[in-house]
């Protein structure tokens, strides 16, 4: 039974690992992305029985699948338990069109369900192998937070954030500065391009092999399997098997979009998956090209989350559909475009439609949309216009963070000044540690021998 997949790397010259091994390095040592060799599938029963269970009982079971036997089942069950309590509201907005929320977690980000579980299964393996490892991270503002409460507390683990000391707000900057222990805040005085240049650097300088350096960006393997958790809880709640479900998910770096072809590739009765982008539209356009070129550079929209031009998990897809593609993004091998063309479907939502979306979802059905939530059902309102009947379809699109990280669209757009959330609330009274360093490698290097 408690048999594990192994996974390979998408440049195909390094050799397959388990779990455990993806989840520590990150990245492929020949610089590819990590994919299960198999994926492992439920049984229609299996997934009938969902709609029993809680949503940290549904990630133990597809935990179980990928990973059963390498780490003991109690184990994975209690990391289930304490990764996964809070609140995932299906919120109807007319007939079988839904809105699932993922923003109650503690950054208030659907990022949060990956780092929660990342976090203590890394801490997990960590202690099995006796090591330790030190996470870099450039932020320009919500990755640090999510990064931080992700790692926050765990022993085994240190966590270095840089943020450009002029370019987040307030209110992210505290996030991360108020939780101290392990987590080190450092603000640069200089650019967010200026601190991903020092984190870049710092990577391959040998002086710092001793740290143990890693990162916690979507190229992990660690982040997609938890994100397959909750498209099979949006079933468990809303559908009845066999019935099909469709999900709309606003994308940028499209982790959360291969939770989802996770979730049906291991049996899920998923309908169509719909791909919302704000202007950065390389995928769409790929779809009707049949040809991939990026968006250099990406594009500023509101939805700034999303501002990806070229998407790291997109050769992950492409693999998934018989194709190749390198680190570059060059097209190797072309994938079978006619099923994807089947399986997606794909469209850019504009700055101008993302707020008239926020201003319709809220005047017609009472629904309050961040930007990234309103280019996705945006996305759904087109799809639903291409259908010949649309009562019966049961459609989820996923709001992936909380208005309240974005009070100024919402003003603007509604005049309602969105309350925070329980886990945002009494961040402006707690105390803030950070340090401030120079903008260049030089200080950087110092600052990390010094003081890690
Ligand atoms: C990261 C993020 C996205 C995009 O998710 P991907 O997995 O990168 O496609 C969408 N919305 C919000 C709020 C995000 O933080």
């Amino acid at each position: 039974m408690a048999q594990s997949v192994q996974f390979y790397s998408t440049n195909h010259s390094a050799a397959p690992v388990n779990f455990g091994e993806a989840l520590l390095q990150g990245l492929a040592p020949d610089k590819g992305l990590y994919m299960p060799e198999h994926i492992p599938t439920f049984a229609e029963e299996e997934i009938r029985e969902f709609s029993t269970k809680t949503y940290a009982e549904i990630a133990y079971a597809v935990f179980s699948k990928f990973f059963a036997g390498d780490i003991p089942a109690e184990t994975l069950k209690v990391l289930c338990e304490d990764a996964y309590n809070f609140d995932i509201p299906l919120e109807q907005v007319y007939g079988k069109k839904y809105i699932m929320r993922l923003d109650q977690g503690p950054t208030a980000s659907f990022k949060d369900f990956a780092g929660r579980a990342m976090g203590r299964l890394m801490q997990y393996f960590l202690n099995q192998k006796g090591e330790h490892k030190l996470i870099l991270t450039a932020t320009s503002g919500d990755t640090g937070s999510a990064v931080a409460h992700a790692f926050y507390d765990l022993p085994t683990i240190r966590v270095a954030i840089l943020f450009p000391k002029d370019e987040v707000t307030p209110r992210q900057r505290k996030q991360m500065t108020t939780l101290q222990k392990n987590i080190h805040v450092l603000a640069i005085d200089g650019k967010f391009d200026d601190a991903q240049a020092m984190v870049k650097e710092a990577f391959s300088d040998k002086d710092l092999a001793y740290l143990q350096l890693t990162s916690a960006n979507s190229i992990n393997i660690g982040r997609l399997i938890p994100q397959a958790v909750y498209y099979f809880y949006a079933y468990s709640r809303l559908a009845k098997f066999p019935e099909n479900i469709t999900f709309c998910i606003p994308s940028g770096n499209f982790g959360d979009m291969m939770g989802c072809v996770i979730a049906r590739e291991m049996g899920l009765p998923v309908g169509k998956i719909l791909i919302a982008s704000n202007a950065n539209n390389e995928f769409e356009r790929m779809l009707k090209t049949q040809k991939y070129s990026k968006i250099e550079p990406s594009i500023d929209c509101l939805s700034s989350a999303m501002n990806v031009g070229h998407p790291s998990n997109l050769a992950r897809l492409v693999e998934l559909y018989g194709g190749n593609m390198d680190e570059k993004g060059n097209l190797l091998k072309q994938p079978d475009f006619a099923a994807m063309n089947r399986d997606f479907f794909a469209i850019s939502v504009s700055d101008e439609e993302t707020k008239e979306t926020i201003k319709t979802a809220w005047n017609k059905y009472n629904v309050m949309l961040e930007p990234h939530g309103a280019v996705g059902w945006k996305c759904v309102e087109d799809y639903i216009s291409t259908l010949q009947s649309f009562e019966n379809e049961l459609i989820v699109s996923l709001e992936t963070a909380h208005p309240a990280k974005f009070p100024d669209a919402i003003r603007e757009n509604i005049g309602i000044d969105p309350e925070l959330p329980a886990s945002l609330q009494g961040i402006e009274e707690k105390p803030e540690k950070y340090d401030n360093i120079a903008g260049n490698y030089t200080a950087f290097k110092a600052y990390l021998l010094k003081n890690l």
